[in-house]
């Protein structure tokens, strides 16, 4: 039977407890938001000791469910003020189901930076003073050589050892390159904590339990093949989430200038077409490649420079367009190589990408300044007082520039489409718990939804609310955004092959609506603590802008009336 493990970092010690039976239908997303609901004052300080940071796999983590390893990092958010939950790919969440951990919490504060491994034997805490100063490829390097290539590892950078809201945990693939629990500045609690890197190594352990493999054996095979055969899995294989550029772009959705205008004149030059041409003369380079065993989409990239030394893995649809676009930057490299910058000092390029933009509109740097850039983000390391104002996200920028265009809800950065064209997604950047993003409940159209229009000003609440449900419910099985929403196009289809896979885990019969029905319970469980934490309607609104500004083409504004705003969540959820 799977466990929490309780890490008390202000006494070095580690119990594991049975899971509360009111907990066991979740993991993932719901699981860190049940304990953070129970354990965690609302009106704490996100930064206080009184916060905790909690990592768990999805119910399906550590099977053969492709796509299902997902780690959930949840915590009261530096940046929403929130409950928060932010998900990474990696090795992490199927190396902890393994061990038969169903969550850890992290509670309390080390007297020093400290390190900790996980492996069958337990735990062990020591000092993490050999990584002061480095960056996280550095750290992730060092752990490697000191712990062997099996192991997944963890760490926060700079941004985190600062505590700046939009400091991100980085964790470790199967071959080692990164990726990021990056929204709400979790790497910042990691951080107030003390906690510098986790290592978790599963060697001699494989306590994940399956009551009839059989069945999911089969329904494995008939999901697998469903979700290759969707019009868009097609396109993400072959160019990753950049192919979303040119969508956005034709759409008059690519946010382009600090959400000036819907369409960047040089899209051609960053997109995921573009990268492909790019990346296919260069040594080493991927554009196929894939963040966790048992990915059968491979959405990421590999992308290096002309010589094949590696800039960064993978480069994304929402960091091109933030920090490409929306900054008037029109060369992939050096989007690539603040992306990398990014990384290496451990903070979200969403929000960074975002401040960024705010702080050349409120004329810090030039439109298009990619090195003025690079080294805003570079100089986090040392602690500088402007790119400590951009580490700390879009918001904190913003105001301390007087700057009035200020693209986020709850504090956070909207992460790349923009809600006058796309106004299902902005009423789910309004109302989602987690403050505006996309994988909180992407709307979008598409074959499998004939009649939607994105653009119509009714009628968006109910797709909105839709969405929210199944991401939550995706976030709590810990399968990845790319998958859930081909299972979910489907129809009335895979979704009852995913239902029958947890079945096959538990041995129960579930019924039907199982997967929104979670999702819903999740989406209460954060509601009922954000509304504790002081939260109301009045939070649930994008930024005026969005409603009073309009661009070409088409001279959209966000005209989705408040009321059927609120209807999202009046009746629970
Ligand atoms: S589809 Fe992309 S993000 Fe999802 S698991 Fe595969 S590589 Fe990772």
């Amino acid at each position: 039977m799977a466990r929490i493990l309780r890490i008390n970092l202000s006494a070095s010690t580690a119990t594991t407890e049975d899971v509360p039976e009111a907990w066991k239908k979740f993991g993932g997303r719901g699981l860190t938001s049940s304990i953070l609901e129970r354990e965690v004052p609302p009106t704490c300080d996100p930064l206080g000791v009184e916060n905790k940071l909690v990592w768990a796999p999805g119910i399906l983590a550590g099977t053969a469910v492709p796509c299902s390893g997902r780690i959930s990092v949840g915590a009261k958010s530096p940046l929403t003020k929130g409950i928060k939950e932010a998900n990474s790919g990696g090795a992490m969440a199927q190396k902890l189901a393994r061990l038969g951990l169903k969550a850890v919490i992290f509670e309390g504060k080390a007297a020093e930076p400290t390190s900790i491994k996980i492996d069958k034997d337990g735990v062990r805490f020591s000092k993490a003073s050999a990584y002061a100063g480095l960056g996280c490829y550095a750290i992730l390097e060092t752990l490697r050589k000191e712990h062997g290539d099996t192991i997944c590892a963890a760490c926060i950078g700079p941004a985190g050892d600062q505590q700046l809201s939009a400091a991100s945990i980085q964790f470790t693939t199967p071959d080692f390159h990164i990726r990021v629990a990056a929204r709400g500045g979790l790497g910042a609690v990691m951080g107030s904590k003390n906690l510098k890197t986790v290592v978790v190594d599963d060697a001699g352990s494989n306590l994940v339990l399956i009551k009839d493999k059989q069945k999911l054996k089969e329904n494995v095979g008939i999901l697998t093949k469903g979700v290759l055969a969707n019009h868009f899995v097609g396109e993400l294989r072959k160019l990753g989430t950049p192919a979303i550029v040119m969508i956005t772009q034709t759409a008059g959705a690519l946010p382009t200038k600090n959400y000036s205008m819907g369409q960047f004149e040089k899209a051609e030059k960053i997109c995921g077409e573009h990268m492909e041409e790019l990346l296919k003369g260069r040594p080493n380079a991927e554009t196929e490649h894939h963040c966790m065993n048992g990915c059968i989409i491979s959405c990421s990239n590999v992308y290096t420079d002309d010589k094949g030394e590696l800039i960064v893995s993978g480069i994304e649809y929402e960091t091109i367009a933030l920090i490409g676009s929306n900054c008037m930057i029109d060369d992939l490299d050096s989007v690539a190589r603040i992306n990398r910058a990014c990384n290496d000092v451990g903070v979200d390029t969403m929000d960074v990408g975002s401040a960024l933009a705010v702080a050349m509109e409120g004329g810090l740097l030039p439109w298009g300044d990619a090195a003025a850039a690079l080294k805003l983000v570079e100089g986090i390391a040392q602690g500088k007082e402007d790119s400590r104002m951009i580490g700390c996200g879009a918001k904190v920028t913003g105001e301390k520039l007087g700057v009035r265009r200020i693209p986020h809800v709850k504090g956070q950065a909207l992460s790349g489409y923009d809600p006058r064209i796309l106004k299902g997604v902005g009423v789910t950047f309004a109302t989602s718990p987690q403050g505006a993003d996309h994988t909180a409940g992407l709307v979008l159209p598409g074959p499998h939804d004939p009649t939607y229009s994105p653009v119509a000003s009714t009628g968006q609440a109910a797709k909105s609310q839709f969405m929210q449900s199944w991401m939550a419910a995706a976030d709590t099985l810990g399968l990845c955004m790319m998958i859930a929403m081909p299972i979910m196009e489907s129809g009335p289809g895979l979704h009852l092959n995913v239902i029958a896979c947890v079945e096959a885990l538990s041995g129960e019969k579930l019924e039907e609506k199982y997967i929104c029905n979670l999702g819903r319970s999740v989406l209460e469980i954060e509601r009922k603590f954000n509304q504790a934490a002081g939260f109301t309607n009045a939070d649930d609104r994008l930024p005026r802008f969005f409603v009073e500004e309009s661009y070409a083409p088409g001279a959209p504004v966000f005209d989705v009336k408040e009321e059927e705003v609120d209807s999202v969540f009046k009746s629970g959820t």
